[in-house]
Formats: structure tokens, C-alpha cells, sequence
């Protein structure tokens, strides 16, 4: 048997890792210092790969060379220190995936749109026949795709900032970076330069040969090129995307038309991030053909400006998964219906003031969803009427009420939903279900 790979953190990268480092003949020991939740515990017993929960015990690292860590697990913790201390190389999941394939990757990060463009761009290159597969940050982890998928002639990656801080020769063939805002800034020392470089090496092994798409008028991604005098002679091929003339018809990439009528992907942002999954796609030798008919037929993933249902004239639009300022502001960008808006929960340190202009021209009102809901108060209480919800029914009720008809009631929280619900998509999923009881109330 080959060398033995450590493990730490027993979810779906760590766990992908394992099932790979075995296919590759490796010795492979698991380390959580939690509990291993199921399936996980299963599957790791079926493959009989041993593991340990609760904590990571030094002696059981003895000898080992290379530790994949997995993205929850700060460079900072105690026990990382020590391994690197120690001359072991500790990298990401997709850093150790990555040296097992000669496959194609397309790679996409960004604090918002991730999910919503790895799934387009993967959607065009299956419309057009290629054989891709689409993993990551977005489901199915790249090392678990590598060890039980079918093999994939190209892999779409959706990469977080923490997956890009553990790599070290991973070179995405086309690398997209969406926009930076700042986030996670607890992991970077609270320094946004550290988040800003952390996205930008996602090119960082790409050559002339490879391309890298962007967003021209982020002024992060802006001012890191410039002090950076990115790219270097052997670096990678920029194509720098600007999307300053919005139609909401139609979508111009290059000398290519797209109508954009029958496609889900609405608003400016959905527009820019269409015109990124398309520039790959035409890098992977897409015809426009194929793209259109794939744009038409694109289903995003739930609780993202998803529409629910108008009841009365009313339209209820989910958009649960905008847990930042940033993502709020292009979900009010692409409203064109006067909004009674539904936000709050756990505040992660927000800014309004981006919004404060939106919401004086598109917002009737404002239901706060959350345990406390004084930051919003204080800051859009002057502006317009707020009222407050303790429950995604309540909210939804309140809403409904406050709404004429051509309004649309936009859950769009701007915080994270853990004080009252299990997640994200528990937010969403009850705010849809309220919808439907009146919905049903209505007989519709
Ligand atoms: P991620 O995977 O990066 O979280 P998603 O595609 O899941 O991104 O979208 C998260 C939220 O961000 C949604 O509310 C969505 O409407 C919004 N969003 C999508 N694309 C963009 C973009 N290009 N810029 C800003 N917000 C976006």
C-alpha cells in the first residue's frame, strides 16, 4: 500500500477525499472532532476506512505526509499549526483531487452567484452534448465525483475561498471570478485584502494557454489587477466582463445574441453571471445554438429570486439564499414591481447603506423576519413602514396584507437564518409554504 493520507473533517469533502484516496491505493485514516454525522459514519464503515470522532489524536498522524483538510477547518486551528510545523503538507480537497485527472475544469468562485453559474455553465455544456460533470462547493464534492462518478471529459467546480486556500498546483483550464464583497472576513483576519487575494488564486497556476473571466467593474477585482500587474507574461488569457447596458430582452456576449425572454435568469446580476457560464461555454467550443436552447431550459436552484406563486395580483418571490447586503441589492435591482420586502435574522455585521437608495425607490415596506430586528429598524424605519414577524407565516401574512395588487412580496433576508430556522433553505421552504395556505385560502 502506498503512503497513508490523513483526513480532517468527516462531511462531504473530507469523506469524497477518503473514497478517492482508497481508489487510489492509499492508506487513508479520518479525523472530525465532532460527531461523524450519517451517512457519512455509514459509508466510511461500508468502505472500511477507519476513522475517529471528538478529536484529532497526534499519534494516529504518525508518518503521515499529506493531510487534506477540509474548508470548515481554520489554518489557525491548533492542530493544523502543529501538522505544518511539523513539515506536513496539509492541503484542500480539491487541491488532492485535482492530481488523479487530466480532465478539463472549469472552476468558478465569487462571493455571490457561485451556485447559480457553476450550474448554468455545467446545464449549456450538457445541452450541447459534452461529457461534464459538476461538483464542489455546490453538492457533490470534485474528489467524490473522481472516486464514484462516471468519468467526465470536463468538471465544472464551484470553489469557495477557504477550497482555494488549501490548493497549491491546482489550474482550472477556465477560471471565473464573479465579484468580491466582503465576507468570512472572521477566517482572514478580519482584513479584506486577505479575502480579495484568497479568491484571486483561483488563477494563480493558470498559464497563456488557460482563460480567466471577471468582473471589470469590481472595485476589488480592479484594484487587485492593478497592484498586482496581473497577469504576468505566462499568466493566463483575461477576459473582463462589463455588463453596463441591461436589457432585459436580450443578452449580447461578444458579436452573439441571446433572448433572454424564456429564461428563468432574470435581472442585471443573472445577466452577468449568464454572460460568464456563455464565455465558457464558447471556450469549451458551445455553439450559440446550444447555449440558447440552454438558457431556455435552465432550472437554478430553489431560493434564489425563485417566484413562487401571485396570488391576487400579488407576486411572492423566494430568495431566501441572499444572506448578504450584496445579494439583497441586485434582488431589489431587478425588481420592476413596487416591493413589500421581508428580511432579517442573524446579522453578520451589515451595512445598509448600499440599499438605502434602492429602497426609497422600490420598497413599499418592510417586515422584519428575525429574533431582533433593531439594526433594521434604526436604519429603514425613517424611510418606510416597518413591522416585525416572528415566523415565516406571520411574515408571509403581514406581507400579503401591506400589498396591492401589481406588488410583489420579495423574501430577500440579507442575514443568515439560524435564529429561527434550521438553514437557509428551511427559511425558504416555509416562507413557500405559507405562500401556498393562502394561495389555497384564495382558491386559486
Ligand atoms: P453563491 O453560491 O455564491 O452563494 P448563489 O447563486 O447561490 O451564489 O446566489 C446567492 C444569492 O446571491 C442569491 O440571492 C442570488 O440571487 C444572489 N446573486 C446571484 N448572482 C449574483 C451576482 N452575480 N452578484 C450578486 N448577487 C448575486
Amino acid at each position: 500500500m502506498l503512503e497513508t493520507i490523513g483526513i480532517l473533517g468527516a462531511g462531504e469533502s473530507g469523506v469524497g477525499a477518503a473514497l478517492l484516496a482508497q481508489k487510489q491505493g492509499f492508506g487513508v485514516f479520518v479525523s472530525d472532532m465532532g460527531k461523524v454525522k450519517e451517512p457519512f459514519r455509514q459509508e466510511l464503515e461500508n468502505h472500511g476506512i477507519e476513522f475517529e470522532e471528538g478529536a484529532h489524536s497526534w499519534e494516529r498522524f504518525a508518518g503521515v505526509k499529506t493531510v487534506v483538510k477540509s474548508p470548515g477547518i481554520p489554518d489557525t486551528a491548533p492542530f493544523v499549526v502543529r501538522l505544518r510545523e511539523n513539515g506536513v503538507e496539509v492541503i484542500s480537497e480539491i487541491e488532492f483531487a485535482s492530481r488523479f485527472t487530466n480532465a478539463t475544469i472549469i472552476g468558478i468562485t465569487g462571493s455571490n452567484g457561485k451556485t447559480t453559474t457553476t450550474r448554468l455553465t455545467w446545464h449549456l455544456l450538457k445541452t450541447a452534448g459534452l461529457n461534464a460533470a459538476m461538483g464542489g462547493n455546490v453538492g457533490t464534492s470534485f474528489a467524490r465525483n473522481l472516486a464514484t462518478g462516471a468519468p467526465a471529459d470536463i468538471h465544472v467546480l464551484e470553489l469557495s475561498s477557504f477550497q482555494l486556500d488549501g490548493i497549491k498546483s491546482f489550474r482550472p483550464r477556465v477560471a471565473i471570478l464573479l465579484n468580491i464583497s466582503p465576507d468570512h472576513l472572521d477566517r482572514y483576519d478580519h482584513r479584506m485584502e486577505n479575502y480579495v487575494a484568497s479568491k484571486f488564486r483561483i488563477a494563480m497556476n493558470q498559464r497563456p494557454e488557460d482563460l480567466f473571466i471577471l468582473d471589470a467593474d469590481d472595485p476589488y477585482i480592479r484594484e487587485w489587477l492593478e497592484e498586482n500587474a496581473f497577469p504576468s507574461a505566462n499568466g493566463p488569457r483575461l477576459l473582463k466582463v462589463s455588463l453596463r447596458n441591461y436589457d432585459k430582452q436580450v443578452l449580447r456576449v461578444g458579436e452573439s445574441i441571446f433572448d433572454m425572454q424564456q429564461s428563468p435568469l432574470k435581472g442585471p446580476h443573472n445577466h452577468f453571471n449568464a454572460t460568464c457560464a456563455i464565455l465558457a461555454a464558447k471556450e469549451m467550443g458551445v455553439s450559440d445554438e446550444a447555449i440558447q436552447q440552454g438558457l431556455n431550459s435552465f432550472v437554478n436552484a430553489p431560493h434564489r429570486l425563485e417566484w413562487v406563486a401571485e396570488v391576487n395580483g400579488v407576486a411572492f418571490i423566494d430568495d431566501s439564499k441572499a444572506t448578504n447586503v450584496d445579494a439583497v441589492q441586485r434582488a431589489l435591482e431587478s425588481m420592476d414591481r413596487p416591493v413589500i420586502w421581508i428580511a432579517g435574522g442573524t446579522d453578520k455585521g451589515n451595512d445598509y447603506s448600499a440599499l438605502m437608495p434602492l429602497v426609497r425607490q422600490k420598497v413599499k415596506a418592510l417586515v422584519c423576519l428575525g429574533i431582533d430586528n433593531e439594526k433594521l429598524k434604526a436604519s429603514f424605519g425613517k424611510l418606510i413602514p416597518v413591522d416585525e414577524a416572528r415566523s415565516a407565516e406571520e411574515a408571509v401574512r403581514k406581507a400579503a396584507a401591506l400589498a396591492t395588487e401589481g406588488d410583489v412580496v420579495l423574501l430577500s433576508p440579507a442575514c443568515a437564518s439560524f435564529d429561527l430556522f434550521k438553514n437557509y433553505a428551511d427559511r425558504g421552504d416555509q416562507f413557500k409554504a405559507a405562500v401556498k395556505t393562502i394561495t389555497a385560502g384564495n382558491g386559486n
